[in-house]
């Protein structure tokens, strides 16, 4: 049986998950604060962890990056509140494997769980990502086609790097700004599209009709790789 321990110090909130996750059919372990989190978590007994940002005690980012130092690999999906834009990245950056931001909806929570299950399933991630005829290393920072090596500027290796990890996902503009340009920088979303429509010449997309990156009208774009 899938295990999920959900660290939630509200109880209604707390409640309500390990109802939902107990009918979808986890095991569901819950800690009310940071110490306990951590405690239980380093068992290694979950094969996720649904893990609130605040919390008495040690906060989530705190149990989250203890957990990463001490080598747990268990997937992490943190639970944000949604004016912080900045605790997105800062969770991302210190080991946590995704985020849904408070309120959330149980569709898109169990979507979240079930896409992070899969992925830890896969295994982790290879060092070379390959699509069509391009391959994206992460270790080098490179693209290539037929093994001949493609020019990104920074940004879009940054913007493409971002799509990969999310594949099948949509991506908002506010997202793709905070993890290719940074979390406090000004970048309009045209930008954003001129970035993108650069990238996808590079990888050889079609713009009128994308093959991989994909325009998810009104919310933002999709890699489908
Ligand atoms: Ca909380």
């Amino acid at each position: 049986m899938t295990r999920i321990l959900v660290v939630e110090d509200e109880p209604g909130i707390a409640l309500g998950l390990e109802d939902d996750l107990r009918l979808e059919g986890y095991d569901v372990e819950l800690a009310g604060d940071g110490n306990a989190a951590s405690r239980l978590a380093r068992t290694g007994s979950f094969d996720l962890i649904l893990l609130d940002v605040m919390l008495p005690g040690k906060d989530g980012f705190e149990v989250c990056r203890e957990l990463r130092r001490a080598g747990l690999k268990t997937p992490i999906l943190m639970l944000t509140a949604k004016a912080r834009e900045a605790e997105k990245v800062l969770g991302l950056e210190l080991g946590a494997d995704d985020y849904v931001t408070k309120p959330f909806g149980t569709r898109e929570l169990r979507a979240r769980i079930k896409a992070l299950l899969r992925r830890a399933a896969e295994g982790p991630q290879s060092a070379v990502f390959h699509f069509g005829d391009l391959e994206v290393d992460f270790a080098r920072g490179e693209v290539r086609r037929d093994g001949q090596a493609i020019e990104l500027t920074p940004i879009e290796f940054r913007l493409l790097d971002t799509f990969v990890r999310a594949r099948g996902r949509v991506l908002s503009r506010e997202q793709l700004i905070d993890a290719a340009w940074g979390p406090d920088t000004f970048t309009s979303a045209r930008i954003v599209d001129n970035h993108i429509a650069s990238l996808r010449r590079k990888l050889g997309d079609d713009a009128a009709d994308p093959h991989y990156l994909k325009n998810v009208r009104g919310l933002g774009y999709r890699f489908d790789g």
